[in-house]
């Protein structure tokens, strides 16, 4: 039975419907659908993950000070590394690389929050992650500039395609079909709370319905009469094409005084910058990337991987492409996931930054919420959080906003 497609007119029922086959929407699909429960993932594009999800650098980290989001980076990084035992994929690869994650600073006065933060780390479990001093993060990398004073860093963080994570939980969701070019238009509510969702090829009738519309989460929201404290907020990535000089065993090296980063890809290299300065937008179906954003990228991580001054000699257009998506930002820059109390049946899988990462697990929490095997007062990343006064916001070193 082919899974993915494009139906003349979507089936009657399901256990639950997902709005939104960006990574998250299918993950929370493929443990809906371990779970025995029959689920339609509902797309309007032409393909699974091609808005959000594939302007992401596909990188994953265990380094977060905020303890739900470490658990779901930990849980993530659990099913990466074993994606084909977890799938049940005999051989399935996704282009897994433990290259590492390194957050620097060039402020000496920084060198006590990057030890601080390295502790926060030990003590919610990743003791693997180091604090190295500038000798040794250039001992280590020498193409580092030498006005690096620390980082914080971790060998086995790293990056693996979002493309392949998304066709393999797709392919393994046996009791889950994922509808093409099939956009929900609206939410039906009865005394009983979620009935139906309104596709532009017929209404499903469902109990069970999944937010993971990625930018479009404030919009599904609203269909069930639910207004979801989130902002959208475009950030662009850049490809650059191989080239002799861009050392390809770099972790993903981030400059904390810019919050530019980039890291080793095929030769060639990803990168990206959180320009302070973007504005809050309205979601976008088609976010674009700006002409000059490259320039002034390579500009940035020039400062602290100055070998970039060399590459960007050589460089011509047709060496660079950019890429746009939205970051989706809750008041505490987590996640929201859970069941929604005001519309019975009506579930959050949505406002992520780094939600490629986390997707795995956060498809998992989310299934567990519905099947009843995980409480949602034990559940931090649910909604109420923000008016139950139980959010936190750390030290983070990064955050995706100024
Ligand atoms: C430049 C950049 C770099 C990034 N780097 C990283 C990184 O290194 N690591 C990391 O973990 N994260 C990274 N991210 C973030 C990551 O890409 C996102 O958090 C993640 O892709 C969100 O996935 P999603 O499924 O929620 O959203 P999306 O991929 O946007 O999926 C949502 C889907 O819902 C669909 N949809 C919406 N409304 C409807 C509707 N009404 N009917 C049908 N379908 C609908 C959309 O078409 C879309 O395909 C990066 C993001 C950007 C922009």
């Amino acid at each position: 039975m082919r899974k993915i497609l494009t139906p003349d007119a979507v089936d009657k029922t399901a256990d639950a419907v997902v709005i939104g086959g960006g990574i998250i929407g299918v993950a929370t699909a493929f443990w809906l659908s371990r779970a025995g429960l029959s689920t339609i993932v509902l797309e309007m594009r032409d393909g699974l993950s091609t808005l959000t999800t594939t302007a992401s650098i596909e990188s994953f980290r265990a380094q977060f000070t905020e303890p739900a989001m470490a658990a779901l980076a930990r849980e993530s990084i659990e099913v990466w590394e074993n994606f084909a035992e977890v799938t049940g994929l005999d051989g399935y690869e996704i282009d897994l690389h433990h290259g590492g994650y390194m957050f620097c600073t060039t402020e000496a006065e920084k060198v006590p929050l990057i030890k601080e933060t390295v502790d926060e780390y030990h003590a919610l479990g990743v003791t693997d992650s180091e604090f190295l001093t500038g000798e040794e993060v250039i001992k280590r990398y020498p193409w580092i500039s030498p006005e690096i004073k620390a980082a914080a860093f971790r060998a086995k963080d790293g990056w693996f395609s979002a493309h392949e994570v998304t066709q393999g939980f797709a392919r393994a969701a046996e009791n889950a079909k994922f509808y093409l070019r099939t956009r929900a238009t609206g939410i039906e509510k009865d005394e009983k709370g979620v009935s139906a969702v309104v596709t532009d090829r017929g209404t499903i009738q469902t109990r069970v319905v999944v937010n993971a519309a990625g930018p479009f989460a404030v919009t599904v929201a609203g269909w069930a009469g639910v207004d979801l404290p989130v902002f959208q907020m475009r950030r662009q990535r850049v490809f650059v094409a191989p080239h002799s000089k861009i050392p390809r065993d770099a972790p993903l090296t981030i400059d904390l005084e810019t919050e530019s980063y980039w890291r080793p890809e095929t030769g060639g290299a990803l990168l990206g910058w959180h320009d302070p300065d973007e504005p809050e937008t309205e979601p976008l179906e088609d976010p674009r990337g700006d002409w000059d954003f490259p320039a002034v990228n390579l500009e940035m991580v020039s400062r602290l991987s100055p070998f970039w001054n060399e590459v960007i000699e050589d460089l011509t257009k047709d060496d660079l492409s950019v890429y746009a998506g939205q970051y989706v930002h809750a008041p505490d820059d987590q996640p929201i996931i859970g069941p929604v109390e005001a519309a019975p049946g009506f579930h959050l899988n949505c406002a992520y930054w780094p939600g490629v990462m986390l997707s795995a697990a956060s498809g998992r929490w989310t299934a567990d919420l519905i099947t009843g095997k995980m409480k949602n007062q034990d559940n931090p990343l649910r909604l109420t959080r923000f008016a139950e006064g139980v959010s936190t916001v750390r030290g983070a070193l990064l955050r995706g906003r100024h």
